[in-house]
This record gives C-alpha cells, structure tokens and sequence, in this order.
C-alpha cells in the first residue's frame, strides 16, 4: 500500500457543499478545481440547484462556522440587504401547534436567498489564487487507477483533462454532486461495493414565492413559522434582501402545495394561522411560484464501506436530510470544518493515511445528529415506532417536551439550541432534561394556560385580488 499524498483537488459540483469543500481543503493544496455542469450558476432558475428558490435557513451552527471560514462574511449579507434577528425573539412560531416563547437569545443570525448565500461564498473564493471554477464541465463516472481500486480518477465531458494533474493519485476527489450523486453507482460499475442506503421516508412538498409586505404593516415579528397541530399544511415568511418577504408553503404527507398563485393563496388561507393572513393580506406578490417535490432523505453509508483512498463525499451527495429543519447547508459546513481539522492534523503529523476512512466516520456524528432530530419528526407524526408500547412513551415524551418548551422561556431557548445544531439532539432526550419539562409543566398547570393555534381572535382572509401579475418575470427575481 503506497504512501497517500495529494497536491491537487479536484471539488465536483460548484453547489454550497462544492464551495465550502474548495474552502476547507485550499490552504493545504497548490491547486484546487472546481468542475460545474451549469454554466449561468448566478441565476435563480439554476438547473443544477433546482431547490435554490425555496427557503433556506443557514443555522446558528452553520453560520457561525461560516464566518470562521470567512471572516466578515455576516456583515456582507447586512450589507446586500439581509437584517439581523434574534431567531427566538423575532420569531412567530407555531410549532405543533403551540405558540413558542418570544424572548431574548443569543441566536443572532440572518435569513437571505440562497442565491445571496453561495453568490458571498464563490465571491470569497474567487479570491483564492489556488481555486480554479470550470463551469460547463460534467462529471461522467470514475476510472480505477489500479487493480485493487485504491485511487480513482475521473471521467469528464467536454474532457477538462488538459487542466487537471496528469499523475491522478496524487489528487484528491471530492464529491459534492448533491442528492442526485451517480458516485456510488459510478464506484459499482468499477468493482467497488456501493455504500448501504438509509432512507427515511419525507413526503414533504414546497411552494414559494416573494412578497413585498405592506407598507407600514406593524407586527411583532421578523419571521413567522406556522405549523398547526394536526394537520399537514404549514408556511412560512421570512424576511430576505431589501425588505422582502420569502413566503413558502411546506406540505407533509403527499397534500402537495399547489402550483398556480391564485391556489396559492387558497392553501395560505386554509392554514390555521390568524397572524399568517393578517399578515400577508395586502402584501404584493413580486414573483412567480416555484414548486419542489422532496420524496425521501437519503443516507448514503460511506463510513459503513470501503471507499478508495482519495475519494470523499461531502454536502447532500452523503446524505439529503428532511428540509423542514433546515439543516443541509450547516451540515454541509460541519463537514467542511472537519474536512479542514482533519487535513490540518494529518499533515503536520502522520500523513494522509486513513484520511478518507477517518473523514467518512466523523462525519458520520453530525449527520446522525441532524438525521435523528427529523426522524423524530416524522416518527411523532406517524405510527412508524416497532410496538404500541414504545410508541406510546415516545410520543408522550415528545408531547410533554412541547408544552413546557411552549410554556417556559428557557426551557424554549435550551429546545431552540438543539434545533439550530449548537447543542446536541440527544439533549433532548437526557433525563434531566425531561425532569425539567415536567417540572416546568406541573408548574404552569397550577397558574396558567397555553396559548395555541385555533383561539382566532382575526377571522382573516387574504383576498384573492392579491393575485396580480407578479412585478418580477420568472426566474429574475429578488436576489438575482
Ligand atoms: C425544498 C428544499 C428546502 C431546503 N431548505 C433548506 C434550508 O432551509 N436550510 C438548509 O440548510 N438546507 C436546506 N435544504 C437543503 C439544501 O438545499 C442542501 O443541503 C444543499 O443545497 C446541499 O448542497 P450540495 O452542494 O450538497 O448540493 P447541491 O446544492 O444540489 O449542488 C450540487 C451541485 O453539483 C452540480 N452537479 C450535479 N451533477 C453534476 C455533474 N455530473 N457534473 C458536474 N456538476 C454537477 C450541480 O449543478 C450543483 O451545482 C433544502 C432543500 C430542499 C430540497
């Protein structure tokens, strides 16, 4: 087995996992090559990044990570328009039905379009001497590069052969092709075993378009996130660039949100949320609706196979989580900080060795983390658990863990740590934890109530005249 050292990169997919891979490996590579099928990747309507128009939350965790990465990055979003919040306490939230506590937290942090993401992030980059971006550029498969599948290299279309290193062992590939990665199948087809597929069944459907809010509406929120009890529609506002208003319906179950904008409103108006409608009741649409389908997340098992020596994946081409928690761009920047540790600590001491094995596993924890917190999700709000038994403890766990995070200021806080990835998921599940939430409840039940969806003090309805031709044309829209 011959020594494994690379001097060149080679990042597939230019997507935020692409950009981010390209940042963590660069300091530690003479050249870095980032190879892109699409060839207009400023654009909204960008066909390799289907889900760019739908909401996208970067997490505490993630943002935090990507201003260590990128220092200044979260004064450049102020600076393109986006505007700080405290995601607890300019936030709206019904979750389960119950409204959670506005109060005080140190969960500062931005919206913006995802297309204003990756733009901050590739501008950074673009600065790098040793990055290089070859738009137009398609991955095909993987060659082996020995018998025993060691190292791999790449085949492309048009051939981008005449910019990468001619002694391919000594490059390093890394898949970040998205969700739709071939690399497992293109590692079958040259005789290495494809990695186990976990699958946690999503059914999940988003519509969004961009509103331009009233002019002095007063509410009490930056965001709004409305998610009724028993029931499979939800929405959400958030605030994006120059004081707009990103508006996404989120179906669960197959009750797809519809395509045409006049449905559109039907589906806002059918949500059990007074503050939803009063809120967007003379708001002005400013672009089309766009759809997306998402089936099923997808864990492709790298750290449970062998993969050869100079191959990692990174980003949704490794797993695709459940978007309703918003986790894929942060999780895709845990792995790039791990990516970057890992060759910090390997180069200064033992080499190479193992890198991809050892990449594989770490990552492993903070997908399992991000992983298990929807699967909690989907398992309270089906009846997937193995036995009645099991079922019934674990949903009156989940229950009471609602009403006191409903119900008590930093019990809430604590709840929204985990779900911005700051603190672990298991957390949640500690039984101090669940002591505390009894405690906070047993409490409330001798002084108060609980405000939830349904008490309608506004019979609001959007009306449907709203519906006026859209002030931007398809695909160039706000964020272009
Ligand atoms: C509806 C929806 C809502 C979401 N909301 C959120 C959210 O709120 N917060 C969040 O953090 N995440 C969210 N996500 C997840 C987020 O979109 C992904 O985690 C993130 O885009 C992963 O980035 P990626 O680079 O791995 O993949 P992608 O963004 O899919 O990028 C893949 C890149 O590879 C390129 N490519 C593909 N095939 C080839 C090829 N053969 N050759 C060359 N290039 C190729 C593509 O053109 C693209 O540029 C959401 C996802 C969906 C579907």
């Amino acid at each position: 087995m011959g020594r494994f050292e690379f001097k060149q990169v080679v990042v597939l997919g230019a997507g935020f996992a692409g950009l981010l891979a390209a940042r963590a490996v660069a300091p530690f590579a003479s050249d870095v090559y980032v190879l892109e099928k699409d060839g207009d990747w400023d654009l909204r309507a960008r066909k390799g990044i289907p889900q760019r128009y739908q909401c996208h939350t970067l997490l505490m965790r993630g943002q935090r990570i990507l201003e260590d990465f990128f220092p200044g990055i979260l004064n450049e979003l102020a600076e393109n328009g986006a505007r700080p919040l405290d995601f607890s306490l300019d936030t709206c939230w019904f979750f389960r039905g119950q409204k959670m506590p506005q109060v005080p937290s140190s969960l500062i942090g931005y919206y913006a379009t995802r297309v204003l993401w990756d733009r901050l992030v590739r501008q950074r980059l673009e600065t790098f001497k040793n990055i290089h971006f070859i738009r137009n550029v398609s991955v095909k498969g993987l060659v082996s590069l020995s018998s025993d599948q060691e190292f791999v290299s790449l085949m492309t279309e048009p051939c981008a052969g005449r910019v990468l290193p001619k002694n391919s062992k000594e490059v390093l590939i890394i898949d970040a092709l998205g969700a739709r990665s071939q690399c497992a199948q293109w590692l079958s087809e040259i005789g290495v075993p494809a990695p186990p597929v976990v699958t946690q069944r999503i059914q999940i459907g988003y519509c969004t378009q961009i509103f331009q809010p009233a002019s002095g509406l007063k509410v009490s929120w930056k965001a709004l996130l409305a998610f009724p009890a028993h029931s499979t529609r939800g929405a959400v506002i958030l605030p994006i660039e120059n004081g707009n208003w990103l508006v996404t319906l989120i179906s669960r179950g197959g009750d797809l949100p519809p395509k045409d904008p006049e449905s559109f409103i039907e589906y806002l108006n059918s949500i059990d949320c007074p503050e939803l409608q009063s809120a967007l009741m003379h708001a002005v649409p400013m672009t089309s609706t766009f759809p997306y389908r998402i089936p099923v997340g997808l864990w492709r098992r790298y750290d449970q196979s062998e993969v050869p020596r100079n191959l990692l994946s990174l980003g949704d081409s490794v797993c695709r989580l459940n978007p309703t928690f918003g986790q894929g761009m942060t999780v895709v920047t845990q792995q790039a900080k791990i990516l970057h540790e890992l060759l910090r600590a390997k180069k200064s001491r033992d080499g190479l060795e193992a890198l991809t094995t050892d990449y594989h596993q770490l990552i492993s924890k903070v997908i399992r983390n991000a992983w298990e917190l929807s699967s909690e999700e989907e398992e309270f709000q089906s009846d997937v658990r193995r036995s009645a038994f099991s079922n019934f403890f674990q949903k009156g766990a989940i229950s009471l863990r609602n009403e006191a995070v409903a119900t008590d200021d930093s019990t809430f806080v604590f709840f929204l740590e985990v779900c911005h990835l700051m603190r672990p998921f298991r957390a949640l599940l500690s039984p101090l934890f669940l002591l505390r939430c009894t405690f906070v409840l047993a409490r409330r039940l001798c002084f108060g109530r609980f405000a939830r969806l349904g008490e309608r003090s506004v019979d609001a309805k959007i009306p449907l005249r709203r519906l006026s031709t859209p002030r931007v044309t398809k695909g160039r829209a706000i964020g272009d």
